[in-house]
């Protein structure tokens, strides 16, 4: 399969979703991770343009760990809408890559960044679909897929499926530690060591499903919902048909 999972910033991915993506690796799945801004809003000080180049050092490093395949869509961080450019770009991705499996934010995520990538991943699936829109590639033939991520702190989320990450946990962390700004920021601004708090959060889902570690998904409401079968890994056991 091919498994593709969309954030608004080079980071959100990783935080909510990677221990999955790995496991898909792991099984000899292709993965795409599309950052939809350029994150230049990530650091207390200094240009914007220098803040942006080492947030595309950074992912493309934490993609590297996976082997997994890189779309930055460059956006303005702080400044990312559903809009008829951003829909258009996605759907390219959605054509380039083809996914079986599409991961989405929460809809209703903190962020407004997110809830943004949340609309335009969703909302761009028709259009990707359409042969009468035009982009670079053909139209795709069917529908991935979707799931939402968890939420961070996993605030007002109401998860329907958990990924055990207990054997991909070390390799997540190693994800993240490849934002190292991202990690120095939030420890100076919040106090918070973003490895640390993945962890919890990780360690807490995992408590939810009798696992060391778990990532937490649910499906959006709208039709088509979902593929027949399991799309998840590790789901053949937890009663998708
Ligand atoms: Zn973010």
């Amino acid at each position: 399969m091919n498994v593709l999972a969309v954030g608004a910033h080079p980071d959100d991915v990783e935080i909510l979703c990677a221990g999955t993506l790995i496991r898909y690796r792991r099984a000899g799945h292709s993965v795409g991770i599309c950052v939809l801004t350029n994150g230049d809003l990530g650091a207390p000080d200094g240009d914007k343009a220098t803040i942006a180049a080492v947030r595309e050092r950074e992912a493309r490093r934490s993609a590297e760990v996976i082997g997994a395949r890189l779309f930055l869509l460059g956006e303005p961080d702080g400044f990312l809408f559903d809009s008829p450019g951003t829909r258009i770009a996605f759907a390219e991705v959605l054509r380039e890559f083809r996914p079986d499996v599409l991961f989405a934010p929460d809809p209703n995520d903190y962020h407004p960044d997110h809830r943004a990538a949340s609309a335009i991943a969703l909302n761009s699936l028709v259009l990707a679909a359409s042969p009468l829109q035009r982009t670079g590639s053909p139209a795709i033939d069917a529908l991935p897929a979707v799931y939402h991520m968890d939420t961070l702190a996993l605030v007002g989320a109401a998860p329907q499926r958990w990924v055990d990450i207990s054997d991909a946990l070390g390799t997540k962390l190693d994800m993240l530690a490849a934002h190292r700004s991202q990690n120095d920021w939030l420890r100076c601004t919040d106090g918070v060591d973003y490895l640390d708090y993945a962890t919890k959060q990780a360690r807490l889902r995992g408590l939810q499903c009798g696992t060391a570690a778990a990532e937490a998904f649910r499906a959006p409401e709208f039709f088509p919902i979902h593929r027949a079968g399991s799309t998840l890994p590790g789901l053949d056991d937890q009663g998708d048909d």
